[in-house]
């Protein structure tokens, strides 16, 4: 047990669907003094991975659902540190997906917030219900620290109407809450903001195009630190191809599927959010392993390659001609950050509108924001690490 003075510090929840990621960190210093992974939960066996201070415990088992999984974590704190029960802790930040219509701000937690993040359930099954957990034991653990919720949804709160409107009967969509939502909009804005300071220039003069390419990923349009169009939609399934997501798809699928095939609706659900992206074309979602086996000749990987990078490109194009002049070009997140050719090949051949790759630079590896253009591109491109801990123990 440690007796380590924590004051100030922040504790962050972020609750996956089937993952719980946390730490705990000091939003000034910007120093990580906890942090950890649980994986797999309610799949079999699970896994924790919890560090502190740079000593690493893994506990093997079987976490059934997030009550469990975060149990384990609050003990792994009180066995292995830092002490967050009666240490200075300023305030848990959670992530908390969907925000719906109502939350577009850091939002401090009390029980009718929660009742309203319970309420929008629905349009966010897989992510908000394990948000909700988070909240709960946490608060059970810890009354007195404030908890604010930090929604994925609200940087993107003010899009435009012609961006966020779908082209629906438009009294069913007012009564269903049917629109465009967006979401990864913590990183999008952390990415966006950190690129200006990067370049040094106002966030409020910049037009940027900011790729998050993760296991679930999305891209943004940002005019002038305000963002205007993003590949998300009412869920995170809408837009780019996914490590297990489809991305865009032509609703008539799903008619097909349901007549046709005999699928339920939570049968095609769990297929167009589990089961498809790179891992439905090519039976991984790994991207390390899709970039080897289409560099090695698989032509599954390779085509599963080709599909998420044509995605890629159709929406680059589109967000330059929205944006009207573009200064920036940002890969964010596992695969933006780490994957060069997907980086080279998502802006190959676009030299006639100022777009020109280094080959030197995009081949660096470091966790520092970077330029990867010649200097004789006129849009720049940048590869900027994402902090959406930080971004969310700040707000
Ligand atoms: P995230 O959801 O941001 O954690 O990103 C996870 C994705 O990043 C996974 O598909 C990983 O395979 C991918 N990734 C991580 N490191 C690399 C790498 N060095 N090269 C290619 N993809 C990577």
């Amino acid at each position: 047990m440690s007796a380590e003075r924590i004051d100030g510090s922040v504790l962050v929840v972020n609750a996956g669907s089937s993952s719980l990621k946390y730490q705990v960190l000091d939003p000034t210093t910007e120093e990580v003094i906890a942090d950890g992974l649980a994986e797999q939960i309610g799949e079999g066996s699970s896994r924790i991975k919890h560090r502190y201070r740079g000593h690493d415990v893994v506990v093997e088992g079987v976490l059934p659902d997030h009550e469990a999984a975060i149990a384990t974590v609050l003990e792994l704190f009180a066995s292995d540190g830092v002490d967050i029960a009666d240490s200075g802790l300023a305030a848990v930040g959670h992530r908390v997906v969907h925000g719906g219509r109502s939350f577009f701000a850091p939002t401090l937690i009390d029980e009718t917030v929660r009742s309203e993040i319970e309420r929008i359930c629905p349009l966010a099954p897989l992510h908000n219900p394990a948000n909700l957990v988070g909240i709960e034991a946490v608060t059970a653990l810890l009354p007195d620290v404030p908890a604010v919720a930090v929604f994925d949804t609200a940087f993107f709160h003010d899009l435009p109407a012609a961006a966020s409107t779908y082209a629906l009967d438009a009294e069913v969509a007012q009564q269903y809450a049917i629109r465009r939502y967006g979401f990864h909009g913590t990183s999008h804005e952390y990415v966006s903001r950190k690129t200006a300071e990067t370049l040094g220039r106002d966030y409020g003069e910049l037009n940027q195009i900011v790729l998050h390419l993760g296991n679930g990923a999305s891209m943004s349009a940002v005019a002038c630190g305000r963002p205007i169009d993003t590949t998300m939609g009412m869920t995170p399934l809408e837009g780019l191809v996914m490590g297990t997501r489809t991305g865009d798809i032509d609703p008539g699928i799903v008619f097909q599927l349901a007549r046709v095939a005999g699928m339920s609706i939570d049968d095609i659900d769990t297929l167009v959010n589990k089961r498809s992206g790179l891992k439905g074309l090519c039976g991984e979602n790994d991207f390390r392993s899709v970039l080897e086996r289409a560099d090695a000749g698989d032509e599954s990987a390779r085509l599963a390659y080709d599909v998420y990078l044509h995605r890629l490109r159709r929406y680059i194009g589109a967000y330059m001609i929205e944006l009207g002049g573009l200064d920036a070009i940002v890969f964010t997140a596992g695969v933006g950050e780490n994957a060069a050719p997907v980086r080279a090949d998502s802006l190959a051949g676009l030299e006639n509108y100022g777009i020109e790759i280094d080959a030197e630079r995009n081949a660096i590896r470091s966790s520092e924001p970077r330029v990867i253009s010649t200097d004789a591109s006129s849009i720049t491109v940048l590869v900027v690490p994402t902090n959406e801990e930080l971004a969310i123990a700040r707000q």
